[in-house]
């Protein structure tokens, strides 16, 4: 078996040039679906990191809308733009990404992972998690991207564990981007300080101070034991859905690489923009 997935992993060598350079791995606090068209702080800061970094050979983004029982992958030649929400402004859903897809990165890709069978997917396709951030970064869509789905009955240890699995991925030029938010509650969005900026509640200055402090300490255990980080984690992290693409980007994390924090940003109380380049 193991070599099989040597000689399979040796594919991407032929598709995908070898860098001498390792991609750094990002974070994008994603926020509201109308990022997807709008102008503004958090957009401009996603564009500029695009800029910053190397161009990318493809884009493997871990969405928090796309979680499943197992691990998929994308594999299509075009994946679909989905539309996946409701009752925001027809421009939202007129929004088309037309990236391909790279069937042969996403069964390289499958054959990475060793722990868990991972499934090549034809159904799904960009979910506004990745295409609201992905377009603004590279709106010519001339580069592949591949969504990764998230087993939502499996805990954050697991899937800090499995994001180590796609590390070679990096030296392949592959940008691997987690897309959620770290604070993200959105039964207490207070709606009438929506376009108050930089407006947090008490508590998610507590938790976003906490989270910031052990992204920066490389406390990784911390983050994965989130549920022990006290009351505001709760209120933070209701449902993990938002949070588990952070853990994938710090488990990609090696020792030496240091975290640029930016879009540090607090919206309508109880929610974050906060976003990481991590190593590059
Ligand atoms: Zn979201």
């Amino acid at each position: 078996m193991s070599a099989l997935k040597l000689k399979s992993f040796g594919a991407i060598s032929r598709d995908l040039p070898k860098r001498d350079h390792t991609m750094p791995v990002l974070f994008m606090g994603h926020g509201s679906p109308m990022n997807g068209i709008e102008d503004n702080e958090f957009t401009q800061g996603w564009e500029r990191i695009a800029q910053e970094i190397p161009v990318p050979t493809a884009v493997l983004c871990i969405s928090a809308h796309w979680l499943t029982r197992g691990t998929h992958v994308t594999a299509m030649n075009n994946p679909k733009t989905i539309h996946d929400f409701g009752g925001f402004p027809q421009a939202l859903f007129d929004v088309q990404y037309p990236a391909p897809g790279h069937p042969e990165l996403a069964r390289e890709t499958a054959n990475l992972i060793q722990s868990t069978n991972v499934g090549l997917d034809h159904d799904w396709g960009l979910d506004h998690g990745s295409w609201s951030v992905v377009k603004r970064m590279y709106p010519e869509a001339n580069i592949p991207v591949l969504q990764l789905s998230i087993d939502y009955n499996q805990p954050a240890s697991y899937h800090y564990e499995l994001a180590k699995e796609l590390a070679a991925l990096r030296k392949k030029g592959v940008l691997i981007l987690g897309s959620g938010n770290m604070v993200h509650n959105l039964r207490m969005i207070d709606w009438s300080n929506m376009n108050t900026p930089d407006y947090g509640f008490d508590w998610a200055h507590i938790i976003s101070e906490k989270f910031k402090k052990h992204i920066l300490s490389k406390s990784h255990k911390s983050l994965i034991d989130y549920t022990s980080l006290g009351p505001e984690a709760k209120l933070a992290i209701p449902t993990p859905d938002h949070f588990y693409p952070l853990i994938y980007s710090l488990g990609l994390q090696n020792d030496k690489e240091e975290v640029e924090i930016f879009n540090d940003k607090y919206v309508a109380g109880s929610l974050t923009m906060t976003s990481l380049k991590i190593g590059g």
